[in-house]
């Protein structure tokens, strides 16, 4: 069995933003070399999701409502999380959208649905956080 590890860094401007990081994971697949096995890919950080969905813009904005109307930033005193800092909403919203996504690997390629992509969540951005790719497999 061969296993492969990597982490991917991402430093997002804003507070909030999704990212396609399927091609970076396809990345991570060609460099492993594996051909049959599974891909893990986990947020590192209690503030940042991993999940699959459609890549499409309107759905965006509507994920990015919904967690608003759920667990909303303002006012940030509404949270007993938020003595010295400010980011209680974002650790719901990761709970909610999930830590981490497997997929399966065949014939060297991620085995996804015809409309899935891997992305990375954030909710408390402008910092560097980082994503975990682990990949094993033969
Ligand atoms: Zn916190």
């Amino acid at each position: 069995m061969k296993t492969y590890r990597k982490e991917l860094w991402f430093h997002i401007p804003t507070r909030r933003a999704f990212v396609n990081i399927t091609p970076q994971v396809n990345e991570c697949l060609k460099e492993s070399g594996i051909k049959e096995g599974l891909v893990l890919v986990n947020a590192m950080h209690i503030t940042a999701s991993v999940f699959i969905n459609d890549d499409e813009s309107g759905l965006h904005h509507d994920f990015e409502v919904w967690l608003e109307k759920l667990a909303p930033h303002e006012p940030v005193r509404q949270y007993q999380h938020n003595v010295g800092e400010d980011n209680a909403d974002a650790h719901l919203k990761r709970q909610i959208m999930g830590r981490e996504v497997v997929v399966a690997i065949t014939e060297g390629r991620l085995d996804l649905g015809p409309w899935e992509q891997i992305f990375y969540g954030e909710f408390d951005g402008r910092r560097r956080k980082r994503v975990l790719v682990k990949i094993i497999g033969q």
